[in-house]
């Protein structure tokens, strides 16, 4: 374990953030991580509490104690192990994670949980400085070939695992580059893409193909997800050509707001404006961009793609940027009695909504208003909750002045149409049919087809797209290979 006295020592250190001033007039990460001894106390501080509940609150199982004691003994490399053995890519979730671990720890019964995300982020940033991550190619070939099709944290985690087992992989991608949400959802302020690139030649160098601009079955006519293909190919083709085929194409549809005015000019999906800012900082020239420039911009939906909304619209120079929340707002502290081990209900206050947002809680939206065929404004209505119904609150009508909507109320699920075209089975909620059990997991109805990530489970997080992605991927080298090494 770290430091026997540590927890009673030391008090948890956040990461630092650049000013605001500073991080407005930029797209670059503005998180200063933690220093090598800072690290090192933050690691002390880990009580090795016998049943770490930590590794059971993050999602891929990382090996939390151990790492913390590993750097706090200042052994670097062998943190970097142990953090790899349960996950392919720490530097994307040291960034984006919500960390359910912290919520998990032990310390934060009654304490400050250990900052265990700044401790991931500290060894994996240490990592690549010192040049320890390096490919790793399989040392025999199966002959055995697999397609993924979409290369987002699943489709990317599946991918590694499934070369370094030896099998012959190709990721196939709709879009213009590889990384899905994380390449083209997530804002480069919060994880810029050079990570993304490094992994790509490191997974490059381990044997995977990656094709770009290549859309696997169809969209829906008019669809408003992000395509840049320049070429389709049909599942059954895909089918003909690879032993198996894994399904990560994530959850890209939005959920729309079907009030009146909704045709206006001015209102968009979050994932329509998001891209291109993504795009442009990426070096493309736009022939429009969707801009916030002096704009009262309403985002509605309060959860991280709203977030992300308001980041960058303050980065655009918006004049004003408000958020609406359906529902009410949350204790600013948790019961954590109540809710320890798990993810407490809590008000979150993200580094974009402390960049200059106004907040609004329990507000519907009932119409779009506007002039010349422009959005101008947004009618709403205070609602109430009881027993989990919603009403509308008489006489509190108000119209907020908006030249820029923004949606973001999450996302229905995936395409259907590209699970139709290889005749995968749907759940309830629109997903592709799969269970995650171990014998038969994230198999499909169709034979060599399996599904993973948002794709299968519904909008979810990175972490949760690493798990997915490595545990299909056993499970397709034990479809292949009648059992897997890989781990689980
Ligand atoms: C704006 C935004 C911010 C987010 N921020 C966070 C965050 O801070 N932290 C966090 O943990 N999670 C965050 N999430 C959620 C997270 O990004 C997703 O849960 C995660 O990326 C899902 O991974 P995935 O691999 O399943 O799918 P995706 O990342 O969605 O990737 C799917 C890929 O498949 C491609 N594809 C789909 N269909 C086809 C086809 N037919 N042919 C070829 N290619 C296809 C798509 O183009 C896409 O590139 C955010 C999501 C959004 C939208
Ligand atoms: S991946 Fe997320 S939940 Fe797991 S240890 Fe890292 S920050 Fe915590």
């Amino acid at each position: 374990m770290g430091k026997v006295t540590g927890f009673l020592e030391y008090e948890r250190l956040e990461e630092g953030y650049e000013p605001v001033e500073k991080r407005l007039k930029t797209w670059k990460e503005f998180v200063i991580g933690l220093k090598e001894d800072e690290a090192k106390i933050q690691g002390a501080r880990c009580m090795d509490c016998g049943t770490p509940f930590c590794n059971n609150g993050c999602p891929i199982h990382n090996i939390i104690p151990d790492f913390n004691d590993l750097v706090y003994r200042g052994q670097w490399r062998q943190a970097l192990d142990v953090l790899h053995s349960t996950n392919n890519f720490p530097e994307f979730t040291g960034r984006v994670c919500p960390a359910p671990c912290e919520a998990a720890c032990t310390l934060n019964v009654n304490d400050d949980p250990v900052g265990i995300k700044s401790i991931e982020h500290a060894i994996i940033d240490r990592a690549w400085a010192e040049g320890w991550v390096v490919p790793q190619p399989p040392q025999r070939r199966t002959g055995k070939k697999v397609a993924i099709v979409g290369s987002g944290p699943a489709g990317l985690a599946a991918a590694q695992q499934l070369a370094r087992a030896g099998h012959d992989v190709t990721v196939f991608e709709k879009n213009d580059r590889i990384g899905g949400l994380l390449r083209y959802g997530i804002p480069d302020f919060k994880m810029e893409k050079s990570h993304i690139d490094r992994r790509i030649e490191q997974m490059k160098a381990e044997g995977v193909t990656f094709r770009t601009g290549v859309l696997v079955g169809k969209l829906p006519e008019g669809s408003k997800v992000t395509n840049w293909a320049k070429e389709t190919l049909s599942a059954e083709q895909l089918c003909k050509d690879f032993d198996a085929v894994l399904l990560a194409g994530g959850a890209e549809q939005s959920r729309d707001l079907p009030v009146p005015g909704r045709e206006l000019d001015g209102i968009h999906f979050a994932m329509e404006f998001l891209p291109q800012q993504n795009k442009v900082v990426a070096g493309d020239k736009l022939k429009s961009q969707i801009r916030a420039d002096g704009k009262h911009v309403i985002v509605i939906g309060g959860g991280d793609t709203g977030s992300d909304c308001v980041g960058t619209s303050n980065r655009h120079g918006a004049k004003s940027v408000t958020q609406f929340e359906l529902l009410p707002m949350p204790p600013e502290q948790e019961n954590k009695p109540l809710t320890w081990p798990y993810w407490p209900y809590k008000l979150r206050t993200s580094s974009s909504h402390e960049e200059g947002c106004v907040r609004e809680f329990a507000i519907a939206t009932k119409e779009f208003v506007g002039e010349k065929g422009r959005v101008t404004g947004v009618k709403t209505v205070r609602v109430d909750w009881k027993d989990g119904k919603m009403s509308e609150v008489p006489g509190t009508e108000q119209v907020f002045k908006a030249d820029l909507v923004l949606l973001a109320m999450g996302f229905l699920g995936p395409v259907g149409s590209v699970l139709e075209a290889f005749g995968v089975d749907k759940d309830a909620r629109g997903n592709a049919k799969a269970s995650t059990e171990f014998i038969g997991g994230y198999r499909t109805n169709v034979d060599k087809v399996f599904a993973a990530g948002d794709m299968r489970r519904g909008q979810s997080l990175v972490v949760w797209a690493i798990r997915e992605g490595r545990q299909a991927a056993r499970a397709v080298d034990e479809y292949l290979m009648g059992t897997s090494d890989l781990p689980r």
